[in-house]
């Protein structure tokens, strides 16, 4: 416990560090901590040292500690991959969305969405590298479709959210992210000014510094927060 106070500590200093190397409010920068396989009372402490956005990937785990949580009113967001059937369950249980990569995943949370509920908060995860195997929007395919899933009545589209390939040189990690922010801003020239593009989901344990430095405003955390994954865990 007193070792995932230390943990949170140093990364929170990091976070400030990499603002102020980037000459940005530390303030734009929210820490979104990955819980997947954590336990419910692996969050309440993180809670206690005050973070309170978390971050989940796989549903049935996920209601589980939502439900289990219920009275912290933390702010969870989902970052898995999304299966259609599962739609209705994410779009009654999350604050934010940012693994959206394709049309009819946003078509469905937007009509699955509780009218007694503000709108999702969405991101359209990218697939910046353009890897075969890994989900997301190819950039083009994005530019065509953004119009229409910015019009969708429940969502509130906020940005864009990729995970890049593994790459070690902070030079290096920066250049997926560089696109990104470009594809941010080019998408924005299309949007309304009422719908333009505020969020940049990307950075995760080993790539936040060079995230931030190219315009992240979540970093999504889990092993510098909670220590490493167990692999047959996820
Ligand atoms: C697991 C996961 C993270 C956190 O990764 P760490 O390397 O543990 O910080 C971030 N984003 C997504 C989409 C994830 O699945």
């Amino acid at each position: 416990m007193q070792d995932q106070s230390d943990k949170i500590t140093a990364l929170q200093l990091r976070l400030t560090l990499a603002a102020a190397e980037a000459q940005r409010p530390a303030s734009e920068v929210t820490l979104l901590a990955v819980s997947k396989t954590r336990t419910p009372e692996q969050v309440k402490h993180a809670v206690d040292c005050g973070l309170t956005s978390f971050g989940e990937n796989y549903l049935q785990e996920a209601l589980k500690k939502v439900a289990a949580l219920k009275s912290l009113a933390l702010d969870w967001h989902f970052i898995g991959p999304i299966q259609s059937n599962k739609t209705r369950q994410i779009a009654e249980n999350f604050a934010w969305v940012h693994s959206i990569d394709r049309l009819k995943i946003a078509q469905r949370l937007s009509a699955q969405r509780p009218a007694n509920m503000p709108p999702l908060n969405v991101c359209l995860q990218v697939n910046i590298d353009n890897e075969p195997t890994k989900a997301g929007f190819g950039s083009s395919e994005l530019l065509q479709l953004v119009t229409e899933i910015a019009r969708l009545p429940n969502l509130r589209l906020r940005g864009l959210m990729t995970i890049p390939e593994v790459r070690t040189d902070i030079q290096e990690q920066r250049i997926p992210f560089y696109q990104l922010g470009k594809l941010k801003d080019e998408i924005n020239e299309s949007l309304d000014n009422s719908q333009k593009l505020d969020t940049l989901s990307m950075g995760m344990s080993a790539d936040l510094e060079a995230a931030i430095l190219e315009g992240a405003t979540i970093v999504r955390v889990g092993t510098d927060i909670f220590g490493p994954r167990s692999t047959t865990a996820g």
